[in-house]
This record gives structure tokens, sequence and C-alpha cells, in this order.
């Protein structure tokens, strides 16, 4: 095994596991600053014991380095696989579904919040089986988060560009988790939202409105032609800091959301779980669509899209509504015309 990737699955594994960034950060440094070194210099450094000298490099990481240059598999990384390799779900839950899936919608990149470069997103997602996925950072407004101005998200299409002639023929996406302002209005210049291949439409401010005026915030935004995909639409947060649900009119959202051609977020974040089951059931009776996202920050969290799939299974979400089953070509052809695949067979991938 290579210290390289070594590092990397260390790395991967503890986001897989929800480790917070800070823990991580040392291992994807590590594996950065070792890129950089050429492997017989590393060797030296190992055999002569001074690989802590390396600047970014620790006693923990040097010893993974060591001990992957030797031929063993390094100790931290095997105790880690035991105790966070496995399947995050019991027995076949979800599984079926989640062979079924092509890509991911929504992911954020260290453009924003994320802790990861655009490139290691969408090859841990390339890495992970999917032929594509959407790069979703946040919104201006959202400025906790370092939201993109327009300037920098156009910065941002020429990288997923650069990055796409390398990762071809998997196809990374360009997109936005656009905040919902408090009016219901998209916190994004119209023209370079209608440039995007996938919006993501989000609420982030102002949970705690009343019902009504947040049935109208949200309303607003799901009719809205630029918007494809309503993001965690209760924002409730179910670990760490809890926070309940916002209060909406569902029944009239989910509605407006099968009418408009908007596709319902299963957000897939075991601290978010969001909709919560029996507004997903709710959303289900409606004939909406249904996107299977993991909102992840880190290469590590995009492995949580089988905790959606599990509960999409559980709640009777059928497979020919969810569009990450869909080609990224039949993707942004709904996203561009509105149009849907027509079934045939082949069309969701045999499992
Ligand atoms: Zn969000
Ligand atoms: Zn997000």
């Amino acid at each position: 095994m290579e210290p390289v990737e070594a590092l990397e699955r260390i790395a991967f594994l503890l986001e897989r596991q929800g480790a917070v960034t800070y823990r991580v950060q040392a291992f994807r440094t590590a594996s950065t600053v070792i890129s950089r070194i050429s492997p017989a210099e590393l060797r030296r450094r190992a055999q002569s014991g001074s690989l802590t000298r390396i600047k970014g490099l620790g006693p923990k990481t040097s010893q993974v380095i060591a001990e992957a240059l030797s031929g063993q598999v390094p100790t931290y990384l095997s105790r880690l696989e035991e105790e966070a390799g496995g399947p995050l779900v019991d027995g076949d839950q979800g599984q079926r579904l989640r062979r079924a899936l092509r890509g991911d919608c929504h992911l954020h990149s260290d453009w924003s919040d994320g802790g990861s470069p655009v490139e290691a997103m969408a090859g841990a997602a390339r890495d992970l089986g999917h032929e594509w996925c959407v790069l979703t950072d946040h919104s201006p407004r959202l400025t906790i988060a370092h939201g993109l101005t327009a300037d920098r998200l156009r910065e941002q299409l020429a990288l997923v560009a650069e990055v796409n002639e390398r990762l071809a023929p998997f196809r990374l996406l360009t997109g936005i988790e656009c905040d919902i302002l408090d009016d219901g209005a998209l916190d994004q210049e119209p023209e370079l939202l209608e440039r995007l291949d996938v919006v993501v439409a989000s609420v982030h401010s102002k949970l705690r409105m009343d019902a009504a005026p947040m049935t109208r915030r949200l309303l607003a935004a799901v009719t809205n032609p630029l918007v494809d995909i309503l993001g965690h639409c209760t924002n409730r947060q179910i670990t760490g800091k809890p926070r309940p649900e916002s209060r909406f009119d569902a029944g009239a959202v989910f509605a407006a959301c099968a009418e408009h051609r908007t596709a319902i977020e299963i957000n897939c974040r075991p601290d978010r779980f969001d909709p919560p089951r029996r507004l997903l059931r709710q959303a289900v009776d409606t004939g909406a669509l249904f996107s299977i996202d993991t909102d992840a920050h880190a290469p590590g969290q995009l492995d949580w899209q089988i905790y959606g799939c599990a509960r999409a299974e559980e709640c009777g979400v059928p497979p020919d509504r969810i569009i990450n089953t869909w080609t990224s070509h039949q993707l942004t052809t709904w996203t561009t015309t509105g149009k849907r695949p027509t079934p045939k067979k082949g069309n969701v991938r045999a499992t």
C-alpha cells in the first residue's frame, strides 16, 4: 500500500464516521505534503527516522507513512478499518436502491464550508462508483459558510471545466446550494443560476418564522423555474445541538414541488435525516420527484447516501421518481427542459 493511499483511506474512514474536520485534516495535509516528495527521498527520510522533520507531518502521520513504506498495512489504518470500515446500515437496507444511483446532487468543497478541494470531492464520488455529481457550494448571503459571490462562482465554473477534462468520462456538473431569502427570493443572479446545471435551494436563516410566511417563502422558491431541488425542507437538526423542524404547510409545498418539477431532497446527513419519515411518506403521495443527496462537506461523507436509500425504501419512494438514477444527460435535460426520461428497460441500472 502506498503511503498516500493509506493516509487518504484513513481520512476517508474518519469522515465517513463523522469525525470533526480537525481530526481528519492532519491526514489530508500529510497526504498532500508527501505527494510532492519523491519516493526515494521519502524512503531515505523514513530510514533515517526524520519524517517528522518534514513540515506538515507529525508523529502519527509519520508512523503511518513509515509502516506503509515497509510494506505493511499501517496499524492505525487496520484498527480504523475494523472499527469504522464496516457497513453503515444493517443487512441489505437500501442496498438495492443505492446500486441504482448514478450520482449525488448536493456536496460542498473548500470554496465554501467544505473541507476538501473540488477535485478531491469529485474523485471520491467517482471512486464510490458514481458517474456524475453536482458541486453545490453556498450562495453569497451565507457568509458564515463563505458563500460564493457571483464572481467567485463564475471562477469556479472554469475550474469545474478543467476538472472534467481530467476526470472524464466522470462528469462534475455545475451547481449551487442557493439560499432561499426571507421573502422566497433566491440569493444569486438569475442569469448565473440559469447557466448552472443544477440548482438546489435551501433555507438557512430565520428557520423559526411562522408557518404562513414560511409556506409562502418555500412556495416562492419551489415554483421558481430556476430551482431544481428543494434542499433539507424542514431544516431540523437531530444530533449535536438539536433544532426543531421549521413549520410550514407541507402538503401545499410538496404539491407545488410535484407540479413545478422541483425534486424534494432526501438529505442523508445523519445530523439531519430530512425530511422525517412522516413527511417523506406524505411527499411520496403527491407524485413528486426525489433526490437522494449526501450534502457532503468531506469526501468520506459521500458514502452516507446509503442512509437516504434505506429511508427512501422504507417510505416507499419509487426508484423511477429518484433523479439520481438518471444519467447526467437525462438529468441536465430535465433541469433545462423539464422533460423526464421516458421509462424504458435499462433506464434504471440493473441490480
Ligand atoms: Zn444547506
Ligand atoms: Zn449543503
